[in-house]
């Protein structure tokens, strides 16, 4: 139960509101949890605080938006647990990285419908394409350590085609083991079509 302590009218349309949660009838914990909402327009707003614990939070890897107010209820997390809230061990659900490769978003996450877990990244230079689908990706870790110049996770974007030549990052992607990478040539690639029919070709 909530208790209303005071009511502060700043504005016409705006009414601060101070009240504090008394559902265990302890004193320091019904002072601990005291919070403030604004009333604008008939719409009951929160403070910044619990405002900001509705965020989402875009996994830096794949682009995934972690919405609270949808949790991630496939993996035990209920509709609105902030990402603070998570568990120590919860990964992003679409390709597996940790909650610290996470950022917080000042945006508001898409719909859920809009979030494909069959989603792919693509990387284009004048000489080839290549995608990510990461929620194929096994983390093997073969691209990162064939080609680090190329794959590097501490990096964003994570694939930078211009730190090789085509030739070589072909050759790496058709290592890719779950097939999470793959290429194709643009029109007008100075590539030879015959070195790019490896396992990763997109026309494999
Ligand atoms: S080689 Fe393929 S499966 Fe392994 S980390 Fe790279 S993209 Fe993922």
């Amino acid at each position: 139960m909530s208790i209303i302590n005071a009511l502060c009218r700043v504005s016409e349309r705006i009414i601060f509101i101070a009240f504090a949660d008394s559902n265990n009838g302890q004193r320091h914990k019904a002072l601990t949890d005291i919070k403030a909402i604004y009333v604008s327009g008939g719409a009951i707003m929160e403070n910044a605080n619990t405002a900001a614990r509705r965020l989402p939070y875009e996994c830096l890897i794949c682009g995934y938006v972690y919405d609270p107010s949808v949790g991630d209820p496939e993996h035990g997390i209920a509709p609105g647990t902030p990402f603070d809230e998570l568990p120590a061990d919860w990964v992003c659900p679409v390709c597996g990285a940790p909650r610290d490769m996470f950022k917080k978003s000042e945006t508001i996450a898409p719909p859920p419908a809009q979030q494909s877990k069959h989603l792919v990244k693509e990387y284009k230079n004048q000489d080839i394409i290549v995608y990510w689908y990461p929620d194929k990706c096994s983390h093997a870790g073969k691209c990162w350590g064939e080609l680090p110049e190329v794959f590097d996770v501490r990096k964003r974007p994570w694939v930078n085609l211009s730190g090789s030549n085509a030739k070589e990052i072909i050759r790496t992607v058709d290592k890719c083991p779950s097939n999470a990478l793959q290429y194709s040539l643009p029109e007008g690639s100075s590539v030879d079509p015959n070195i790019a029919q490896g396992p990763g070709s997109k026309d494999y």
